[in-house]
Order: C-alpha cells, then structure tokens, then sequence
C-alpha cells in the first residue's frame, strides 16, 4: 500500500523591471497522503525550493503587446497566473510526470516488471510567483505581507526597501556589537541630517554608516541603499555603523577600533 501522494510546487518567475512573467519551474514531491500536512510542507518548500529546479522559457503562444505596439515574446502578463487550468505550467507538469521513476515489481520473481508512475488525476500543486529584481534577487511572494510589498513595487509607490536593500541591512545587522557598542556609547555629536550620496532625509533610516567609498579616496555619511552601492565594508579604517536609537541619536554598533590596532 502507497502512503505517498505526487505533489508539486510550481513556480512563476516575474521580472519587476519588464513587468512580465518570462520563464516558469516545477519540482514534484512524494509527501504522506494527509492533504493538510501537504499543503503545509508545499508552501514551506514554495519559499526557496525554486534556486534547485531549473527554469523553462514560456510557450511560444505566450507574448505580451506593449502600449508602443511592439511584442515582448514568450512573456506573461501576471493574470496568467489567476487561469485555474494552470496552463501556464502545463508544459512544466508534463515534463515532471514524464521524469518519474518506473518501479521494479518483484511480486512473480520469475517474471520482474517495470511499473510506470505517474500523476493522480487530482495532483496538488501549488502555484507561487517568484519576483526577480534588475540583480537577479528573488523572493517568493507567500504571505499577506509580501504581497502588500509587491503591489508596492508594482504601482510604483514604495517606500520599502528593494530586495538588494534588504540584503544590505542583513549584512549590516550581522555586524552589529552591541556589548561594545554599550560599552563605547560612541554618539555622534552633529549628525548629519541626509545622506551624503543621495541626499535622502535620514529621518526613517536605521542605520548610518560613516565609510570609505569604493573607487575613492573620500569618505561619506551613507544611507543602507547608498552603502550597499558604494560602501566598502564595515570594520576600522572602512566603516562605522551607527544605529538610530531615538530620533536624530545615532550610536556606533560596528566598525569599532581592533583592540589589538589600539595598543
Ligand atoms: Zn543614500
């Protein structure tokens, strides 16, 4: 007795600079027969299974018609998604159920077989949309929130970070030292009230850095996003992180002196 079902997560990839759905995945699983525990363990997966399964380009019936007239081939407007027959990923499923496995029967030992598997009529699958930036950085859009964030993308009024800002502002919250920085209470004293580079207003900001500039010799007040651009790192003599602890109160966190480079 099977107590597996076929499962897949099938994925939609969507550029944010063309607006346009351009290639699509899948991946199957075998997952115990409890539909509940299915769909769990697929939107779990849906998250960042897709950096294992490699992309497929559009069937060539797909193609977009810009407002200037010309054609953007083999891409999909994001309605394509909504189509419940999923004929968007009908290629992709088609190749998957043609990947698996034959089984060895071995019930009449004189006479082995081969079982071909195949997709249950019913076949969940679950279908996300992956969100690429100008850089190549995905995210997968799952949850309330990060579907807030990409209609934020979409009709142009964000404010959130970017994608590659986000990864920014992990880089700089993994430097931080809070002993030391408690320790060192190193405030600045006039702060600067915008970004050197992009003149941003630093109101919202949560971190500053003060650091050297990639291809110069200058250093600047920088924001996250101007930082990840232009910053060359955090550590003595590159940069110091600040974080701002009240309005207008920026503490050092990172970048401290090496206690060994102070003797
Ligand atoms: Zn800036």
């Amino acid at each position: 007795m099977k107590n597996s079902d076929f499962v897949c997560n099938l994925w939609a990839f969507y550029d944010l600079t063309n607006r346009a759905i351009y290639s699509v995945a899948g991946k199957v699983y075998s997952l115990p027969v409890n539909k509940e525990q299915q769909f769990k363990m697929l939107k779990q997966l849906a998250e960042f299974d897709h950096y294992t399964v490699a992309q497929q380009e559009l069937e060539e019936h797909y193609s977009i018609v810009q407002a200037d007239g010309s054609q953007f081939e083999r891409a999909a407007r994001l309605d394509a998604m909504q189509d419940p027959n999923l004929g968007l990923f009908l290629g992709v499923l088609h190749k998957l159920n043609k990947s698996l496995p034959s089984l060895d029967d071995y019930s009449n030992p004189n006479a082995p077989k081969q079982i071909k598997q195949e997709f249950p009529h019913e076949l969940l699958c679950i279908p996300t949309l992956v969100c690429e930036d100008a850089y190549g950085n995905r995210k997968a859009i799952l949850t309330e929130e990060d579907n807030s964030w990409f209609q934020a993308q979409l009709t142009g009024e964000n404010t959130e970070p970017t994608l590659r800002d986000e990864q920014t502002e992990e880089y700089l919250r993994l430097q931080i030292d809070m002993l030391k920085a408690t320790n060192e209470k190193n405030i600045i004293q006039s702060p600067p009230e915008s970004c050197d580079l992009c003149q941003k207003s630093l109101e919202t900001e949560r971190f500053l850095v003060d650091g050297a500039l990639i291809g110069h010799s200058a250093w600047a007040f920088m924001c996250t996003s101007c930082f990840g651009e232009n910053g060359k790192g955090i550590g003595w003599g590159k940069g110091q992180l600040f974080s701002q602890m009240k309005p207008g109160e920026w503490l050092q966190v990172a970048g401290f002196r090496d206690e060994s480079e102070a003797l």
